[in-house]
Formats: structure tokens, C-alpha cells, sequence
């Protein structure tokens, strides 16, 4: 077992923000990355533990994931401890560092459950419980009627500022999401933004000037970019002709509109991936797995959020899907979705791992602590094969082991 105390040295081909170092050293101290650079010039401390990639192998920085709702059969909204410390698990195995678990629609009882169980773990955290929880991503339950997708439609809601301001007031939520056509949106993104929040639009049908309030509020993203959000045909069908903006030309249109896909190559096709790859680029898109709790575990059927209550859906061990009724979240964690961004897409390494990483970890006002292998960051390292497939994972410079 390593403690973060004993310098920690990886040796490999280091993946910068903007570039690969080959045969490079990070060395790192107290849990802390101390030094980077190429080999030869970086002096290696005596009683270093020495920790190579393998042959052709990659050392980069630990995956951040802002949209996730769980893994090995648990989901965050199940509202144990337990559950939380089971996916965080299961992600952390797949290279997932730091992790937003997610809540989906549900009962304000059940979101407070999740809320609690998610501040136990985050408090008396370990390198054994995986993931490392930075906030809670507040999702669920503020959705468009019409674009709950695989959610619970019972359980959203208008938003109602006598719930969301005791779930703000705990502290924990870092990322925040409303549907911006819902009456009381406007409050509930510039009270979100207030409170230091990354602000964001999901599960809805908003057109143009309905994002433009909401920008002026403070949002400053868009869920899952193509799935369960409005489109032009879509705002025609519910506004009439002219035909106007919708969601889609918005984050397109807006530099300081970032978005994220699920690059799970079922979900969005690879021109898709491509696309908002070139059209956003690597500091304006993320990767997020938006992982259900069916991630590791065999095809079957599972409940998307609460045990007790959320819809059903099944898993082909590749996809979540709602027979007739369309996808329902990934199966897969974000070493996959990394991986799949840099063979279908004009990406490349460098900016493939930065969307699974730095990215995200700027949008939320972490990138002085996490998100790359620079001097000053957490000491959360991961060590790739040539296909980059996770091989080791250490977080805050303690191994993590399965
Ligand atoms: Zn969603
Ligand atoms: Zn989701």
C-alpha cells in the first residue's frame, strides 16, 4: 500500500494539455505533483517508489466526470452511502478520479437522501472508495415535460426556490441544471450562479431567446449535447414559423457556451463526436459518461435512479436503451469514451484525455487542483497502456485498487 507521503515518480510518455512529453518523469511529493519534465533533466528522488507505463504506454492526469449517475448496480439517487461508494468504485477503476455524482428526477425526499449520502462519503473520504467526490451535480428534477427522456416523468417539477435553496445551502453542489423554458428558471440560474455554481441548461426545449435570459443569468452549458434538447423542427413544432433558434445554434453561436457528449459511439455517431469537436474544440467540450448502474455489470434489466421507484430500462452490456422509446444513459466509463474520441474523431491524444479532464475541471472553477499532470495538482495519475486502457490509478498519489 503507497502512502502519499513517499515521493511518488511515473516515468512514460507524459499527456500535457498541449502536448506528449516522451520518456518524461512527474515526480510527486505529499500527495502533490512536484515536479514535471523529460527525464534526463528532472532529478529523481533516492527513496522514490518508481512507477513505469508500460511499453508504448501513456502517464496522464486522472478523468474528471461532471454527469454520472452511477455504476456496478448502484445509483447515486439510491441514497445510501453505500451506493455512493459503489460507483465511485466502479469509476474510479475505469480512470475517473474526480466524480460529480448526479441526480436525476425524483421526490425531494429521495434528492435529499442522495445529498446526504454523497456528503457522508465525501467527508470521510479514502482512496479506497474510489472517485473523489467535488460536488454534487443538481440535475434532476427541474426537466421539460416533453424531454425527461429515460427519467421519471413523475418526478419533475417547475423549480421551486423553497426546495432548491436548502439543497444549495448545504454547500455540496457544484454543477446545476434547470430546463430554461420552465417558469421560474431565471431565478433558479442566478441564484445557482450566486452561489459559484457551473450553470447549465438540460432536458429541455428552449429556443433561442429563451437561452439568451438564461445566459444573462449565468448559464453557461448544455447537457449531453443532441440528446434530450431542443432542436429547430422542434422549436418550430412548439413556436410556429419563422423558424428560430434552439439550443443547438445557441452553444454553436456562443464561445462562452461550452457543452459535453456521451462518447460511448452509440449514443452520437463519430461525424456527430467530430463535429462538436471541431465546432466547440478541446476547452469548450467535455466528455462525460453519464454512466447509469448498469456500467460493469452483465446485459439485463435495470432501474434508471431510485431502487425503488425509476423507470426501467435495459443494457446490451454496450448501451442503455427503453424498447421503442429510445437510449436511456452509457454503460461504459470515461477510459472507453476517451479512447473513442481519440480513434473516431480528428482529436488526438492530447485533447482527447484534456476533454475527459481539464476541460470539465476549468468549466467548474477546479483547474488550480486537478484535471493535469502540472506542478501544484493533486497527485491523480493514471497509467495507460498504448490503447489507452487504464492499468493503474492513483488518486491524490495513493493507489487505488479494485
Ligand atoms: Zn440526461
Ligand atoms: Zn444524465
Amino acid at each position: 500500500m503507497s502512502s502519499p507521503e513517499e515521493p511518488l515518480v511515473f516515468l512514460g510518455a507524459v499527456v500535457l494539455p498541449d502536448r506528449v512529453i516522451e520518456d518524461a518523469a512527474v515526480v510527486c511529493v505529499g500527495g502533490v505533483i512536484a515536479v514535471v519534465g523529460p527525464r534526463p533533466a528532472v532529478e529523481i528522488p533516492v527513496n522514490a517508489r518508481v512507477v513505469a507505463a508500460p511499453a508504448g504506454g501513456y502517464v496522464g492526469p486522472g478523468y474528471v466526470d461532471i454527469h454520472v449517475h452511477g455504476g456496478a448496480g448502484a445509483d447515486y439517487m439510491d441514497g445510501t452511502a453505500e451506493a455512493v461508494v459503489t460507483a465511485n468504485r466502479a469509476h474510479a477503476g475505469h480512470g475517473t478520479t474526480t466524480i460529480f455524482p448526479t441526480t436525476t428526477t425524483g421526490s425531494r425526499l429521495q434528492i435529499e437522501a442522495m445529498l446526504d449520502a454523497c456528503q457522508a462519503v465525501q467527508g470521510r473520504w479514502q482512496a479506497a472508495d474510489g472517485a473523489r467526490i467535488a460536488g454534487v451535480h443538481f440535475y434532476g428534477p427541474y426537466f421539460a415535460e416533453e424531454k425527461v427522456g429515460c427519467h421519471l416523468r413523475s418526478g419533475r417539477r417547475d423549480p421551486d426556490p423553497r426546495e432548491y435553496m436548502a439543497h444549495f445551502e448545504r454547500g455540496i453542489i457544484r454543477v446545476a441544471t434547470c430546463a430554461a423554458e420552465l417558469p421560474g428558471a431565471e431565478a433558479f440560474y442566478r441564484e445557482a450562479t450566486r452561489r459559484g455554481c457551473f450553470v447549465t441548461c438540460g432536458h429541455s426545449d428552449a429556443s433561442w431567446s429563451e437561452m439568451a435570459v438564461a445566459f444573462r443569468a449565468g448559464m453557461r452549458h448544455v447537457d449531453h449535447f443532441w440528446c434530450a434538447m431542443s432542436s429547430v423542427p422542434s422549436i418550430r413544432a412548439r413556436l410556429g414559423t419563422p423558424s428560430q433558434g434552439s439550443m443547438e445554434q445557441f452553444v454553436l453561436m456562443h464561445e462562452e457556451m461550452s457543452t459535453e457528449v456521451i462518447a460511448d459511439g452509440c449514443h452520437l455517431a463519430p461525424e456527430l463526436l467530430d463535429f462538436a469537436y471541431v465546432m466547440k474544440g478541446a476547452r469548450r467540450l467535455c466528455i462525460v459518461t453519464d454512466a447509469n448502474r448498469a456500467l460493469d455489470m452483465p446485459p439485463g434489466r435495470y432501474r434508471f435512479g431510485p431502487s425503488s421507484d425509476g423507470e426501467w430500462f435495459e443494457s446490451d452490456g454496450r448501451v442503455g436503451f427503453q424498447p421503442g422509446a429510445g437510449l436511456a444513459s452509457s454503460v461504459v466509463g470515461m477510459d472507453t469514451m476517451v479512447r473513442t474520441m481519440k480513434e473516431k474523431t480528428r482529436a488526438g491524444i492530447v485533447d482527447a484525455v484534456r476533454m475527459g479532464s481539464l476541460t470539465a475541471a476549468d468549466r467548474v472553477g477546479l483547474a488550480a487542483e486537478i484535471g493535469s499532470l502540472e506542478v501544484g495538482k493533486r497527485a491523480d495519475v493514471l497509467v495507460l497502456d498504448a490503447v489507452l486502457r487504464v492499468k493503474r490509478v492513483f488518486i491524490g498519489g495513493t493507489e487505488f485498487t479494485r
